[in-house]
């Protein structure tokens, strides 16, 4: 009998992440604790706790430099390579080289903390997590991940150490796109052979990935690729450039030396780019924006699109570089699957659709959650559900990097020189003979597992001697317990405070309870009082009345008086 409940899919998105797990016979996405079905990406730290998805996004603009987001642009990366040092300009938080290794630098309770990636990853997770236990009413273990095409070893590795830290247990880390995929191939009716073009634009990664599905539920990937810096995000600059510049002309000031400011109108500039996927035109309001400036503008689509015209012409680039890498014609593709946040943009959509001859779009999955759907669907069948649904469904990677080894050193990516592409580690061959350059004959071998993670090998043929490296990310197994214990205590501090807050909530509301208690015994005394003040007067002013007169008065006293005293559990009558 396999687990049914322990095991969810989680997407874990640049942007936003996604939890589903599967039940009687069907995937269901969970909802976060808002009712939202995808949560942000983002971890908060306050002066008392540490905040995750919805609550963190929207300390954005009031917390901007304790307040993480893309943690996925900064996992695995390089701190001086050029690139991230470009990224890094986007970032209001804090970001500082130690050891060789990339930490954000945060206020938390009032001190400095340090955390690294794969923790920050791991909150994520942690959050995801909960949303799902506190959805199951039962604790989750296991669990498959879906990353971007585009990483690479160290990265899946340190996705694997997230889980870790976070109490999971990685069944297995699956490309996006591929997970679509197979949330595509659960859904359709049976047709036969098909190659299905994957296309998934979100908030901060462009994937694609091309499928030959020859046999029914057979998943075969032929091609993929990606780029790592082409997303909605990407969009939100260019409107948050155009509107800084604007501001500029209309006001003579130049609003980016403000944070929060520019957070403020970063936050705008995103939604107004998802109204102008439905309407021509979106306004922005912002008061008080930067020096009492309140800011009132507005953009239209046209201008939208003509903003990001070289990036959407990135999109054809990457989808003819699939095409080229399987030797497929335009005309070979049977389906094409939009996924990701971003596909629903028109402009994209009409881009696609016309590179591909006008073909139609299958927009027949959820594009939030279809990524989701497939991870969970293989979490399920990787914990042993035997479903019939599921029978016969099976999902064949390809490494999307090309590998390579200069000297003993072994790279991993796509550029023809060594230094631009990804160190994974060295060897160390130790004894072989001094020999002219080209004669020592070394065998190597790449291995790559399931989820995409290399291990190498190297064999001497003249001396016979061997030496392996798997790619880890650099944290040794007491570092990870170490950060496992810590992710402990957090989990408690958080305990901590929503214990305090429900404790203070209990005695908040037993004080206005009784508030309210007084206020009616109050009323009920006033009442009581009249009543009281009317049957003196009546005496008063009627000393001779007869039997009848003063017990129909008694009656008439008693009638008011009899719910009070009840309702003050004095028993009996006055
Ligand atoms: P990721 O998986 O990279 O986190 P998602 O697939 O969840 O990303 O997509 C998130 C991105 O999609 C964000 O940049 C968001 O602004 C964008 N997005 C969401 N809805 C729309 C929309 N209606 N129009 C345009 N962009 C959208
Ligand atoms: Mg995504």
């Amino acid at each position: 009998m396999y687990a049914e409940k322990n095991a969810v899919g989680i997407d874990l998105g640049t942007t936003y992440s996604c939890v589903g797990f599967w039940k009687n016979n069907r995937i269901e996405i969970i909802p976060n604790e808002q009712g939202n079905r995808t949560t942000p990406s983002y971890v908060s730290f306050t002066d008392t706790e540490i905040l995750v998805g919805e609550v963190a996004k929207h300390q954005v603009a009031t917390n901007p430099y304790n307040t993480v987001f893309d943690v996925h642009r900064l996992i695995g990366r390089n701190f001086y390579d050029p690139d991230f040092q470009t990224d890094m300009k986007h970032w209001p938080f804090r970001i500082f080289e130690k050891n060789g290794r990339l930490y954000v630098r945060v206020r938390y309770k009032g001190e400095k903390k340090d955390f690294s990636p794969e923790e920050i990853t791991s909150m994520i997770l942690l959050k995801m997590k909960d949303i799902a236990e506190a959805f199951l009413g039962e604790s989750v273990k296991n669990v498959v991940i879906t990353v971007p095409n585009y990483f690479n070893s160290l990265q899946r590795q340190a996705i694997v150490d997230a889980s870790t830290i976070a109490g999971l247990n990685a069944l297995r880390i699956i490309n996006s796109p591929s997970a679509a995929a197979i949330a595509y191939e659960l859904d359709r009716k049976p047709t036969g052979l098909r190659n299905v073009l994957v296309f998934d634009l979100g908030g901060g990664t462009c994937n694609v990935s091309l499928f030959d599905i020859k046999h029914e539920g057979i998943l075969d990937v032929i091609a993929v690729a990606g780029n790592n810096h082409l997303g909605g995000e990407d969009f939100d600059n260019r409107i948050v450039n155009h509107f800084v510049q604007e501001f500029k002309n209309k006001f003579n000031k130049d609003l980016t030396s403000n944070v929060r400011a520019l957070c403020r109108l970063r936050e705008q500039c995103e939604r107004a780019k998802r109204i102008l996927s439905a309407s021509k035109q979106a306004f922005i309001e912002i008061d008080s924006l930067f020096e009492d400036i309140d800011f009132h503008t507005s953009l239209t689509r046209d201008r939208f699109e003509k903003m990001n015209q070289d990036l959407f012409m990135s999109i054809t680039e990457l989808i003819d570089k699939v095409l080229q890498d399987s030797r497929m014609k335009k005309s070979d593709v049977n389906e094409i699957v939009l996924v990701g946040g971003s596909t629903r943009i028109p402009k994209i959509q009409r881009m696609i659709s016309e590179f591909f001859n006008g073909k139609e779009l299958n927009k027949s999955i959820n594009s939030d959650e279809a990524a989701a759907y497939g991870a969970s669907t293989l979490a399920s069948i990787l914990s042993g559900n035997t479903s019939k649904k599921l029978e016969g469904l099976l999902l064949v990677e390809a490494n999307s990097l090309s590998l390579g080894i200069e000297t003993l050193d072994v790279y991993e990516g796509n550029s023809t020189r060594s230094i631009e592409n990804n160190l994974l580690g060295e060897f160390e061959l130790s004894g072989i003979l001094p020999a002219p350059k080209g004669v020592p004959q070394i065998k190597i071998t790449f291995d790559i597992n399931a989820d995409g993670i290399l291990n190498v090998s190297a064999f001497d043929k003249t001396t016979g001697r061997k030496n392996k490296i798997t790619i880890t990310s650099g944290f040794s197994k007491e570092e990870i317990e170490r950060l496992v214990a810590e992710t402990e205590k957090y989990r408690m501090d958080k305990e901590r405070v929503i214990q305090k807050v429900q404790a203070r909530n209990v005695l908040e509301s037993y004080t206005y309870d009784l508030r309210n208690v007084i206020q009616c015994i109050e009323n009920m005394k006033n009442e009581l009082e009249n009543a009281v003040q009317d049957s003196i007067t009546w005496l008063d002013e009627n000393q001779e009345s007869e039997k009848d007169e003063y017990e129909f008065k008694l009656n008439l006293l008693k009638k008011i008086a009899n719910p009070i005293v009840m309702k003050l559990g004095v028993n009996g009558s006055p």
